[in-house]
């Protein structure tokens, strides 16, 4: 197919992950075309996800985190950058945008033609009622110019406290960062869990890991107020009336989308409260295009509209709309799975599809699977634990969600399941997959194997699952731990008959009541509820996940 020859005016508002990526595809589709980006803040294409890394020295210098520059936006592709240009108006009748330009403290309107426009005005951070007018030792971190004053605030005033409110993805990047740089930090979560997309006792993995780093972690509270003298926050006053000293507080409760300006033109929002677009990130306006954290996108699995305000929809989104809006055609954009991972000190935790909450809220029946097995081959130097929990349908074993933690490998196990949710496959599906092995790397029966042979017998009964916090009481629990596990790690209530005595010792048990197996992870505990299912025991379930999470209940 020949390039297309149209020299169309394609504005793009906001020059970040999703415009930058849109502007430049448009050139890439279209070398006619007059492209523009109008971004308000000083520069574009800046890496927002690098910002905490540079808090706490990780990414050391500042320049690493400007991924392009206005300059190389027109050499390389001829697209014109004009920041400190913020649009104020769209008018889609004369199809134009107009605002205002400020540099120097100096303000000038300024108003451009568009054939095509891209919306990528992202999202802004939600600012609690406490810090509606903060002081100057209290930020939220979304740009370059937030990242430079809390390295600013931390260089002009000691720092030996900081309090970071709200333990979401970038919340504990922060506590992370701060932490590297010898902070005493504390961080505040109104839930009870950090990092809300996970289930509670994959949460529950970070919380310990924050501890065991040294941050004071408190849960279920909720901030009522900054304590502030001479324009500089002392400490965080407590619902409960307690208050903790700080020198410096962070606060990062979350993001809405920025939707004024479409939403004033008249664009469609949809229930999420983010512009609505269909598959090739057209608005319902004429020639407009929304791309990244202001739009809500197709969940593949929950299948409905959802707000993902991550790099990697915003970019995907960008690509696909600039080739779009520069030659009227492209490939139509992929629904999302919401995945997402984050590193937290040693451990690294993701997430991808449903969680059971989501499958909760969704009425979809589900069951679940948690694993525990070595990155690599274990008996290759360096082989590290990671816990693996897979979601899915009971009956058709369609795959729902996963979530993985562990120091490593965790990226790779989530990323293969949400390729295969992408592909609405099944725990069979994960089984049969032909994955790359040889002992640095894996195993031969790699960690999303193990977890989908665990699902697959629990849906086949050989045996079920029981939830890792079931009520136990009442039922035969069968401990085939060592006795120094068990000295260790006691499970109230239990006999104690250590799994390669249980082929002599079955006899010990009742086979009429409802059994319990359990071990440390699941994995002897499944080859006893075998044992005993085949012995004629009618009602034996394995503890999933073993003592290793119920440890975490
Ligand atoms: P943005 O990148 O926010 O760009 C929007 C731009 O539009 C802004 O520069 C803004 O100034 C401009 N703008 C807004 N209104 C106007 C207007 N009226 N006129 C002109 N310009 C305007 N995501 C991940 O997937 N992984 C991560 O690890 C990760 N870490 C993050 C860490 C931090 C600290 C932050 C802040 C974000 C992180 N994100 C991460 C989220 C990710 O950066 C965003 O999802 C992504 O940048 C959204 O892209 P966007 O183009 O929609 O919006």
């Amino acid at each position: 197919m020949n390039p297309p020859q149209e020299a169309l005016r394609i504005v793009v508002i906001g020059g970040v992950a999703g415009g930058a990526s849109a502007a430049a595809r448009a050139r890439r589709c279209n070398a006619h075309a007059e492209i523009t980006i109008l971004e308000k803040g000083p520069v574009v294409s800046f890496a927002n996800c690098g910002l905490p890394y540079h808090i706490g020295g990780e990414i050391e210098h500042r320049e690493k985190l400007l991924v392009a520059t206005p300059e190389l936006f027109w050499d390389r592709f001829r697209v014109q950058v004009r920041t400190g240009h913020e649009v104020k108006h769209i008018d889609r009748d004369a199809k134009s945008v107009s605002g205002v330009f400020t540099r120097d403290g100096h303000s000038v309107a300024f108003e451009i033609p568009y054939d095509r426009l891209i919306l990528a005005t992202g999202s802004e951070p939600i600012c609690p009622p406490f810090c509606e007018s903060p002081a100057d030792n209290v930020f939220q971190l979304w740009t370059l110019d937030d990242m430079d004053r809390i390295l600013a605030d931390m260089q002009g005033q000691p720092c030996k406290r900081a309090t970071v409110i709200g333990a979401g993805f970038v919340g504990l990047e922060i506590v992370e960062q701060l932490k590297q740089r010898n902070i005493d930090t504390t961080l505040l979560e109104r839930l009870p869990q950090v990092l809300a997309p996970l289930d509670v006792e994959m949460a529950k993995l970070i919380e310990l890991e924050l501890i065991q780093s040294g941050v004071h972690v408190r849960l279920n509270t909720e901030v009522k107020s900054l304590v502030s003298t001479d324009k500089r926050t002392t400490a965080v006053k407590l619902a409960d009336g307690e208050s903790l000293p700080t020198d410096l507080v962070i606060v990062c409760v979350g993001v809405r989308p920025r939707t004024s300006l479409a939403k004033s033109a008249g664009i469609e929002l949809g229930s999420t409260g983010g512009v609505t677009i269909n598959e090739y990130c057209q608005t319902s306006g004429p020639s407009i295009y929304a791309v990244g954290d202001i739009v809500e996108y197709h969940h593949g699995t929950l299948e409905r509209a959802i707000r993902v305000p991550l790099a990697g929809p915003a970019n995907r989104s960008g690509r696909v709309a600039g080739a779009h809006a520069a030659c009227g055609h492209s490939q139509p954009l992929r629904s999302v799975q919401g995945t997402a991972i984050v590193r937290v000190f040693g451990l690294s935790v993701g997430v991808t599809g449903l969680n059971s909450r989501m499958c909760r809220e969704a009425g979809k029946p589900f069951r679940t699977a948690i694993i525990q097995a070595p990155h690599h081959a274990s008996y290759f130097p360096g082989a590290k634990n990671l816990t693996l929990k897979l979601i899915y349908e009971p009956g058709s074993g369609k795959l729902l969600g996963a979530q993985a933690a562990g120091s490593a490998g965790v990226d790779k196990r989530l990323d293969v399941a949400a390729t295969v949710l992408h592909f609405g496959g099944t725990i069979h599906d994960l089984a049969g997959l032909d994955l790359a092995y040889a002992p640095p790397f894996g195993s031969a029966k790699d960690p999303i194997h193990m977890a989908a042979f665990v699902a697959q017998n629990d849906l086949a009964m050989l045996p079920i699952l029981a939830e890792y916090d079931a009520e136990l009481e009442g039922l035969q629990i069968v401990d085939v731990r060592n006795a120094n596990e068990i000295a260790t790690l006691p499970l109230a209530g239990a006999v104690h008959i250590p799994v390669d005595q249980l082929s002599d010792r079955w006899q010990e048990l009742d086979p009429k009541q409802p059994t319990v197996t359990v071990c440390h992870s699941g994995k002897r505990a499944h080859v006893a509820a075998c044992l005993l299912q085949g012995k004629g025991f009618n009602a034996v379930a394995n503890l999933n996940g073993g003592m290793s999470i119920r440890r975490l209940k």
